[in-house]
């Protein structure tokens, strides 16, 4: 999707750092601490393509921080996922972890492939080479696993399986697994649930009513579709929606549930628009400047940037997606008073289920659904309240409570240990 040619996630990842350390009075070896990655890994991906060509892909993993337990993040598969993306991707990881108040630091890596143009059987080797690359470095207390943008359960699956030959069946180094293969019940769709629940506390925050309240929302992979399913559930009109080859606008909303089972049931490689059956062709670029109450890009980063944050109409932006917000457009955002939940709160409903699937593999003990669901909004709840309390006291953004808070734990985490 559209992001800007200048956009660079690094620079975005430490400019909210360095402004959320000045405030905390960490000093600048602090700083260069918590910017810089503990370990970061890149090789080379061979794969003979069905046609007996060789195409060399390259594997990376950044591991940001783990100084309040062990490394924590997604795989992608997109053909933007480099060093850069990664490094910056992670860092966001541990400030995500430290702000839902998780066991883990913070990781992120991938391949530079695009997975579509791949046959299922291209993926699964490449993707247990990569597993088999990253060796001892992962594992259930170094390194966790987990889906993330072009990423699914089966990705899962198969890492699970690959690391188990070398280990011992070992579920607790990925999570986002199958249910059928010790993945936890509502893990598939709590990122989303997570966005939903978020932005419903930050709707009552700033006085909108959720209820009838337009909603927008960027990509409609798995955080996309579940974030509209859940929100209009409580009751909010979708009116917009797109994925990568476009997207569809309807003033009187579409009926999410029908098109999130036509887009799993039978047709998996048709777009928003072919799917929603109705309303007018949109530019994802025109999506985001709709007139709108909610504003949810789930897609790719620096969607909002400099040249488009002037034009956002939405009086709620919830960051669905990592760095969606350039670091310019959140000044933007600031002066002209449009709140964003920031994706490190917003889109955390992953990582924490991510968590009690973790846990429920080590106790080798399944969680019913709703407790699963229940432990999720309690533990989403406490960083909103802490979020919310922050930046009312401080007078700051809720990106800059935000990352006040999860930096904070961090630092306080190092300082803990030791040097
Ligand atoms: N990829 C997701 C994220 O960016 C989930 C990570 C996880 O569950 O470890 O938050």
């Amino acid at each position: 999707m559209n992001s800007t040619k200048t956009y660079n996630p690094q620079q975005c990842a430490d400019s909210y750092l360095a402004q959320a350390l000045r405030r905390i009075g960490a000093s600048e070896a602090m700083e260069h601490l918590l910017q810089a990655s503990y370990r970061e890994i890149k090789f080379e991906l061979p794969l003979i393509r069905k046609d007996g060509s060789l195409a060399v892909f390259h594997g990376y993993r950044v591991q940001h921080n783990h100084s309040r337990g062990p490394f924590k993040g997604g795989i992608r598969y997109h053909p933007s996922v480099n060093w850069e993306h990664s490094h910056a991707l992670a860092s966001i990881m541990t400030w995500k972890t430290a702000l839902v108040d998780i066991p883990f630091g913070g990781a992120k890596g991938g391949i530079d492939c695009d997975p579509c143009a791949l046959s299922s059987s291209e993926l699964e080797t490449l993707t247990k080479r990569f597993i088999i690359k990253l060796g001892p470095l992962v594992g259930p207390d170094q390194d966790i696993l987990a889906p993330d943008m072009g990423t699914n359960a089966q990705t899962m699956a198969w890492l699970y399986d690959a690391y188990s030959q070398g280990e011992g069946d070992e579920p607790a180094v990925v999570t986002g697994k199958p249910v059928g293969l010790g993945g936890s019940y509502g893990r598939a769709e709590a990122t989303g649930r997570g966005v939903a629940m978020v932005a419903a506390w930050a709707a009552q925050a700033e006085k909108l009513n959720l209820t009838g309240a337009t909603v927008a929302i960027q990509g409609f992979g798995n955080v996309g579709s579940c974030a509209a399913r859940f929100l209009a559930e409580r009751g909010a009109k979708v009116v917009a929606i797109s994925d990568v080859r476009g997207g569809v606008y309807s003033g009187d909303g579409f009926d999410i549930e029908t098109i999130v089972h036509s887009k799993e049931a039978e047709e998996k490689s048709a777009s928003a628009l072919e799917l929603a059956r109705k309303g007018e062709a949109i530019s994802n670029e025109e999506l985001l400047t709709l007139e709108v109450d909610l504003l949810i890009p789930a897609a790719v980063g620096g969607v909002l940037h400099e040249n488009n944050a002037d034009q956002v109409k939405a009086r709620l932006i919830v960051e669905g997606g990592n760095l969606p917000t350039t670091c310019e457009a959140a000044e933007i955002f600031r002066d002209r008073g449009i709140p964003v939940a920031p994706d490190i709160l917003a889109n955390a409903g992953g990582v924490t289920v991510s968590y009690f699937e973790w846990a429920q593999n080590l106790q080798r003990y399944r969680w019913e659904r709703e407790t699963v669901h229940q432990r999720l909004e309690k533990t989403l709840k406490k960083a909103w309240d802490n979020v919310r309390k922050k930046a009312e006291e401080d007078s700051l953004s809720y990106r800059e409570a935000a990352y006040v808070i999860a930096t904070g734990r961090v630092k306080h985490a190092i300082e803990l240990r030791g040097f």
